[in-house]
């Protein structure tokens, strides 16, 4: 059976953690071996830190997302520097800069301020580093090229920058992660965009519960009781698909028709390796077995629990 690796997600969200067992073992059931569960705020490093110490298969992440750098606290650094120390197999993340909508409401000064203390914690840690960045890819790159390279290696999670960035980032560390909302991105860019990626550089990750494949609906897993989701609206949307001559048309349909707050379900990672597969025109065997060697390769740190084989 393919077994695969989620690079990035956060099992530990409000919106899921209660839910947290039932959703790692249908990923597992579903070939997913490892979740790098990343915490954002100082709020929630307790709930990643009990469940990598529930499962073996969740590997901790500890670190403050631009989005809440506002709500820090004056003590918030030395507090992430206990989570280390009380958790040494943690890797860092999410951590980032971001100029999209939510994070234009985040002094961007501070943004950078606070990623920067977070990159040169993860050096002198010697661990990997999950970063989020939207809109502000020159800034990213600037400041990882001020303190780089990067040897213990750069998850850029989500990754939508351009093709020609890719051996920039590459040369200071960087493998590149990619997600659900790759699709969110005009087929021919993606494409060009993947193809740069080096093979030994690439990941797969789900985003969980945030970043919805959007894919055909049959083909994707709900996060039970999700109260986005509806019967009559799965119903409606799967009647939709059948063709107006009565019998059962092709084109199904897609993720796309469902509310915008519908969660993810960590085994939706089949649906990122299908489309990254088919961009790269390589087999979905081929593509896992690569992206997991990458991932364990990467997080198989002095401490972690991920066991290079
Ligand atoms: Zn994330």
């Amino acid at each position: 059976m393919i077994r695969l690796f989620d690079a990035h997600c956060h099992l530990q969200d409000p919106r899921i953690l209660h839910k947290a067992p039932q959703l790692i073992k249908a990923a597992q059931d579903a070939g997913v071996a490892y979740f790098a569960v990343n915490g954002v705020c100082e709020q929630d490093w307790d709930s990643v830190k009990r469940m990598a110490e529930t499962h073996p298969c969740v590997l901790p992440c500890f670190g403050l997302h631009p989005w809440f750098v506002k709500e820090r606290s004056p003590n918030w650094f030395k507090a992430l520097r206990e989570c280390f120390d009380s958790t040494p197999s943690a890797a860092v993340g999410e951590i980032g800069v971001d100029k999209g909508s939510r994070g234009r409401k985040v002094d961007f000064s501070e943004q950078m301020e606070v990623l920067r203390q977070q990159l040169e914690l993860a050096k002198e840690l010697n661990k990997p580093a999950s970063v989020h960045c939207v809109r502000a890819f020159a800034d990213l790159l600037e400041i990882m090229k001020s303190m780089g390279p990067f040897p213990a290696g750069i998850i850029l999670h989500s990754y939508l920058g351009s093709a020609e960035m890719v051996p920039e980032f590459s040369k200071l560390g960087a493998y590149f992660s990619f997600s659900g909302f790759l699709m969110s991105l005009k087929a021919n860019k993606a494409k060009k965009m993947l193809k740069m990626v080096p093979s030994d550089r690439i990941l797969l990750e789900t985003d969980a519960p945030d970043a919805l494949p959007m894919s055909n609906i049959d083909s994707l897993h709900f996060v039970e009781g999700d109260t986005s989701l509806t019967e009559e609206l799965l119903a409606q949307t799967t009647s939709s698909s059948t063709s107006s001559l009565g019998k059962s048309s092709h084109v199904l349909a897609d993720a796309s028709m469902l509310p915008k707050e519908t969660l993810n379900h960590p085994a939706n990672i089949h649906n990122v390796l299908d489309y990254v597969a088919s961009m790269l025109e390589i087999t979905n065997e081929e593509l896992a077995e690569l992206s997991y060697q990458n991932a364990v390769r990467l997080l198989s740190y002095e401490g972690s629990k991920v066991l290079q084989n």
